[in-house]
């Protein structure tokens, strides 16, 4: 019996995750795998850029979990630079073309893997193109930065865009010597809080010497004589820039699926199974950032651009292709970064989130230390805890502070994934010693407080 063939778009972690499964399940006598990239590299960590770039990463190479001659040696027909340009559903085939010499050529699939990722917001803006105006999604993208990094004899960098993304970078260029100064239109930065968390946010930033501009969207890049970046305006202000970093956000990229039929959520994403099967078709799947999830907390499907969330899908994918079963329930909504030495992270609900979904909630913010507060460097965390009204179910979580801060997030997206109250929260059994917490875990802390407006507000 001839093989079947399985056909990827996109070689990073959604898609390489799948093909590498699905190998490990069929060896290629049972299944053939050909996987489309259009880009150079296969299986890279986009999100160890800023560390590649702020120095902290010497070698580009370290953030290639596999390259295309190691995933061929796996019986992986890799193409690169080859972009798939149509996808024929009811013919199941992929028109693809090989990025080097332009030639265009069909290949038939029995079984379809979509992986082809976010793009990233790039707002049609006088002199967005210009030299010295960098995204940052891929390697190719970090080292452009990095050559106009070297070529530039000015001092100021301006980031557009203040999620995690952007304050990375900000921390990036700052360690490169540069003056930063990060522009973005919401009331705080990192949106993915709720303001009064984002504002914790600011004031370090501050205090770290980054400038950060709220409720200013860019109008226009400035250049200069040699058309290169000058400034970047606001309505209101110049700000200038001898190098500009984006990163204002992505898209899912869908184009390719909508021209199929295929079918999408709200947000643009491919709206899938828990098999991670596209909705209505039995032989094609779709994982990572083209795809939307379901939020296991609000009960309404999302649009989260996360690498977490990428390789498990991969995961999931292949071994569904490769004839096992595995399902992804969905999210909570869980993510952690920094900026220099603060740690960032949430989980779950953020306030207007949780209106959204029409439920009441009380919250209880705590300011508590990293490790017992005697003992030496103990710095500050806070963190605030959303529980809904009557339940006391856990809602949300939100955390800003010092070392060890971020990942404690941790703890409240097994809880909700649980499904617990605060007051279940109370009485985990947490590790404790000095140098790691005070004897009362902040995260407790926190639930204690919630449990406490939980049962102040009554029914
Ligand atoms: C700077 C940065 C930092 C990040 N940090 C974190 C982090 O700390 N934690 C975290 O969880 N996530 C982080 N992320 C997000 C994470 O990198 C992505 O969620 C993850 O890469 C998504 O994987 P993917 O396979 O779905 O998509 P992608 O990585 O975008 O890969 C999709 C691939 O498909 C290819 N492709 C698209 N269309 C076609 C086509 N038509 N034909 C052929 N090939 C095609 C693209 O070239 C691309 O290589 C970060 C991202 C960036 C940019």
């Amino acid at each position: 019996m001839a093989a079947e063939r399985m056909v990827v778009i996109g070689g990073d972690a959604a898609g390489m995750s799948a093909a590498s499964q699905a190998r490990r399940m069929k060896g290629p006598e049972a299944l053939e795998i050909v996987a489309f990239e259009r880009g150079h590299f296969t299986s890279f960590s986009a999100c160890g850029i800023p560390y590649w770039v702020s120095g902290d990463v010497t070698d580009r190479d370290d953030l290639i979990a596999r390259t295309p001659q190691e995933h061929r040696e796996r019986a992986i027909d890799l193409r690169t630079r080859t972009e798939v340009m149509e996808i024929d559903v009811a013919g199941q085939r992929v028109l693809a073309r090989d990025l080097s010499d332009g030639s265009e050529s069909w290949t038939g699939f029995d079984k379809l893997v979509i992986a082809t990722g976010a793009r990233p917001v790039r707002p049609a803006l006088p002199a967005i193109d210009a030299p010295g105006v960098h995204g940052v999604q891929t390697l190719d993208d970090g080292q452009a930065l990095l050559d106009t990094l070297a070529g530039t004899r000015g001092r100021h960098a301006v980031v557009v865009g203040a999620g995690y993304i952007g304050v990375e970078m900000a921390e990036a260029l700052l360690k490169r010597g540069y003056e930063v100064t990060v522009v973005h239109q919401d009331e705080q930065p990192m949106a993915t809080l709720d303001p009064d968390m984002g504002r914790l946010v600011h004031e370090a930033m501050d205090g770290m010497g980054i400038t950060t501009v709220g409720g200013a969207p860019v109008t226009k890049v400035l250049t200069g004589e040699d058309g290169r970046v000058r400034a970047v305006a606001t309505e209101d202000a110049e700000y200038p820039a001898d190098v500009v970093v984006l990163g204002i956000g992505v898209v899912p990229e869908t184009s390719l699926a909508r021209a199929a039929g295929l079918p999408l959520g709200p947000h643009g994403g491919l709206l899938t199974d828990q098999s991670m099967r596209v909705r209505g078709h039995e032989n094609i799947w779709a994982g990572g950032d083209c795809v939307e999830v379901l939020d296991l907390v609000s009960g309404t499907t999302r649009h989260l651009a996360l690498g977490t969330h990428a390789n498990k899908h991969g995961q999931i994918i292949g071994a569904n292709a490769g004839g096992g079963y595995a399902t992804f329930p969905g999210v909570v909504g869980t993510a952690v970064s920094k900026v220099c030495d603060l740690e960032i992270a949430r989980t779950g609900l953020r306030e207007k989130d949780a209106r959204r979904a029409g439920l009441q909630f009380v919250t209880a913010t705590i300011e508590s230390t990293n490790t017992a507060g005697y003992y030496p460097g103990a710095a500050l965390m806070t963190v605030k805890m959303l529980a809904e009204r009557r339940t006391g179910r856990l809602l949300g979580v939100q955390i800003v502070g010092r070392e060890g801060s971020g990942k404690r997030v941790d703890i409240a997206a097994v809880a909700l994934t649980a499904g617990m109250t605060v007051e279940r929260m109370t009485t985990l059994d947490l590790g404790y010693a000095p140098p790691f917490s005070p004897v009362w875990d902040p995260v407790l802390v926190a639930a204690r407080k919630a449990t406490t407006a939980v049962r102040a507000a009554g029914m």
